[in-house]
């Protein structure tokens, strides 16, 4: 391999850092064989539920060639978003920690096109497109892929000695450059993740039903929420972190550095009484810059009206 393959990949991988990236792996863009199987497996089981979008753009999704012309590399980025401080009322409806902050997508994409920037300006002239959970991007094995992680029995990326609150974007490009290697698998036996799934929808390692996940009921499901869901919930309003919280290799999670993804420090005092009469004035000043906002007022007081009963 040519050394300024590496050359450019070093200095990828340092202004990713100087960004605020806690990780960057690069892998050579091509047809994600084993993924592509599972999905397919996945989709006819119908575990998707009600997000008929994962149906389309198949062809992309496993193959970033199909998604960004002349494409080589993909660049795997994960941000920490593990937080300080957590909400101070135990008893008070629970929401995900990556919704506390601004929402990512837009915090990741900005550090993206800057990291593109970088590179047109260093390398030379590069066309790629920068991806935060917002096309057909299987970003979870792309990140295992690149070396940044593997994918735990919980589906989520985990990284070693850090745990799995990360987000994950991607910069798809046209250029080639040095790989990394995929990371060893450190789940062995444990099974902490499956066993403390209140819904049961880890239903094998690596394996989820979304349709029993609470984090897809509360964030994607527009329906009526199943009543047998109720006692099952642990007050959880907005996703579930509840397979990840479990998860040993959390433990050593250290607090993000990003003052984006800090919450509105009202947000975390408010009592169950206060999330209960939540009004709509309150949810647009708590959560004005919070992925929230994106499933919206009713769908977050349909969640609470629910866990209530
Ligand atoms: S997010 Fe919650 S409901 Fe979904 S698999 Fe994990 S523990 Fe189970
Ligand atoms: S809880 Fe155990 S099995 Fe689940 S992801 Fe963490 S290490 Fe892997």
């Amino acid at each position: 391999m040519p050394c300024y393959l590496n050359k450019y990949a070093n200095l990828i991988r340092a202004k990713a850092r100087d960004l605020g990236f806690s990780g960057c792996g690069i892998s050579a863009a091509g047809f994600l064989d084993h993924e592509a199987r599972r999905l397919d497996k996945w989709l006819k089981a119908g575990m998707h539920g009600s997000m008929h979008y994962l149906e389309n753009n198949f062809d992309k999704r496993v193959d970033p060639r199909k998604l960004v012309e002349g494409a080589k590399s993909v660049i795997s980025v994960l941000h920490n978003y593990f937080p300080s401080k957590v909400q101070k009322d135990p008893e008070a409806p629970v929401l995900s920690k990556y919704a506390y902050g601004t929402d990512y997508h837009f915090v990741l994409k900005d550090k993206l096109r800057e990291l593109l920037a970088f590179m047109n300006a260093t390398i030379g002239e590069i066309k790629g497109r920068a991806f935060v959970d917002s096309a057909p991007v299987m970003d979870r094995a792309w990140a295992a892929r690149s070396g940044t992680g593997w994918i735990g029995k919980n589906t989520n990326l985990l990284v070693k000695g850090a745990g799995s609150f990360f987000f994950i974007g991607e910069l798809i490009v046209d250029i080639e450059l040095a790989t990394d290697t995929p990371a060893k698998d450190l789940c062995g036996n444990c099974r902490l993740c499956m066993d403390s799934c209140p819904t049961g929808a880890i239903i094998a390692p690596r394996e989820l039903d979304a349709r029993r996940c609470i984090s897809y009921l509360t964030v994607e499901y527009r329906d009526q929420l199943p009543a047998e869901m109720r006692d099952k919930m642990q007050n959880r309003v907005f996703g579930c972190d509840i397979c990840q919280d479990v998860c040993p290799h959390n433990r050593k999670a250290i607090p993000h550095n990003e003052p984006l993804f800090n919450p509105d420090p009202e947000m975390l005092e408010m009592s169950s009484e206060d999330w209960h009469g939540m009004e709509r004035r309150l949810f647009n000043r708590h959560f004005a810059r919070s992925a929230v906002k994106r499933a919206g007022y009713k769908q977050i007081k349909r969640n609470i009206e629910f866990l209530m009963g």
